[in-house]
């Protein structure tokens, strides 16, 4: 019988353009990580490859700073990892506090929500990060089983300080949650010493990895509340008791391991920790500061807090005199092979987001940027 679908012919092989990727994510990919991808593929329950789950655990340990046993590459992005942690630790009826002040901030408000918690958030103006001793009031006034906020907010720039956030949660025996998609690998993370109980993130921000992949991360508390869940974790694929047997504990079959994308997370950390976390950080920092000089000599306005600015995402106001940005970014990327991101939510045709995330916080990453600018904005 004739299928009733027309034929197609195969399209042509791809054939890509380069880019300079300064937006919020992807980031530029070393040379060494795509190599890494195209090795041959192997079983997922090959000890070889169980190997390699080894190696990319104890290096994420080291990068969030933890000696956490449960700590794993969650199949998917980032947004994939933040519902692992939401899924496997708010029960419903869960009181949750989140702070929103951020398209990201609201993202987790809603998927506590979905996970079926009392949300209460805490709202700050987008560019400014939340004062912790207002955090600790309100975790105090609130006792909620979970709070969750994000270390770095792409959608505006802000670094949010988390030392004293843990031992607040911890008094009355709830759990504190860490969004850190954006400062894995470029900014100090200490999961253990904060007493953050859970922390997710991605690799193609600083990690400057391909998207896939998200690091995660949950302390013994964490797991504790987890074995003692009185309803079973809605989601099945994302269910860390069966993950967590996988990546550690009995090896069992749950998911197909992504495996490919976990060579290419070995080679993004084995670069990571052969550079240095120190020097990455402040290779990040240094580049940032080359950025903002140029931006502010040419007229540029940061739209985030000075004192709570990202080195590896520049929120910038759209110069009074562009008309249309979104035509200024078309033309960086296809006269200049330049991407930057343009703003996010309420910030959207406000203001936009230079990335200098991992591979990309070079010296001539910074000089490229400034050349384009130059010669569209004139
Ligand atoms: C990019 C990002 C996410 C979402 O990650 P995806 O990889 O797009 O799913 C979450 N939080 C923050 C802060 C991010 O920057």
């Amino acid at each position: 019988m004739e299928s009733a679908v027309p034929a197609t012919a195969a399209a042509a092989p791809l054939e890509l353009p380069t880019r300079l990727l300064h937006g919020p994510g992807p980031s530029p990919v070393a040379p060494s990580v795509l190599e890494a991808l195209a090795k041959p593929c192997i079983g997922h329950m090959d000890p070889e490859f169980m190997r390699v789950m080894n190696e990319v655990r104890s290096m994420l340990q080291t990068v969030f700073g933890t000696e956490n046993e449960m700590t794993l590459a969650c199949s998917g992005t980032g947004s994939a990892g933040a519902e692992m942690l939401m899924d496997n630790l708010v029960e419903p009826g869960d009181v949750c506090l989140v702070g929103v002040n951020g398209v990201f901030g609201g993202r987790l408000a809603e998927k506590a929500r979905r996970a079926g918690g009392e949300v209460h958030t805490m709202d700050a103006d987008w560019g400014q990060a939340f004062d912790q001793d207002a955090v600790v009031a309100k975790i105090e006034e609130l006792e909620p089983a979970i709070a969750c906020f994000v270390h770095a907010e792409t959608s505006t720039g802000v670094h949010q300080p988390f030392d004293r956030l843990g031992e607040a949660m911890h008094k009355h025996g709830g759990l504190l949650l860490m969004d850190c998609v954006t400062s894995f690998a470029g900014l100090p993370l200490e999961v253990d010493a904060w007493g953050v109980d859970g922390a997710y993130s991605g690799t193609q921000k600083c990690l400057s990895c391909p998207p896939g992949l998200s690091p995660v991360t949950l302390s013994e508390r964490a797991m504790h509340k987890l074995a003692g869940r009185k309803t079973p974790v809605h989601s099945w694929y994302l269910d860390l008791t069966l993950v967590g047997n996988y990546w550690s504990g009995s090896r069992a079959y749950h998911h197909t391991a992504p495996v490919n994308m976990n060579y290419a997370l070995h080679e993004a950390l084995r670069l990571v920790l052969e550079e240095g976390l120190e020097e990455r950080f402040a290779r990040h920092q240094a580049t940032h500061e080359k950025l903002k000089a140029g931006l502010l000599e040419r007229g540029f306005e940061y739209a985030s807090d000075p004192d709570h600015s990202l080195p590896m995402l520049n929120l910038v106001k759209i110069p009074a005199g562009v008309a249309d940005e979104a035509a200024v970014r078309k033309r960086l990327l296809t006269e200049h092979g330049l991407e930057i991101g343009g703003g996010l939510g309420a910030l959207a045709g406000v203001c936009w987001r230079i990335g200098l995330m991992g591979h990309g916080a070079r010296d001539e990453s910074v000089d490229t940027i400034l050349k384009a600018l130059d010669a569209e904005l004139g």
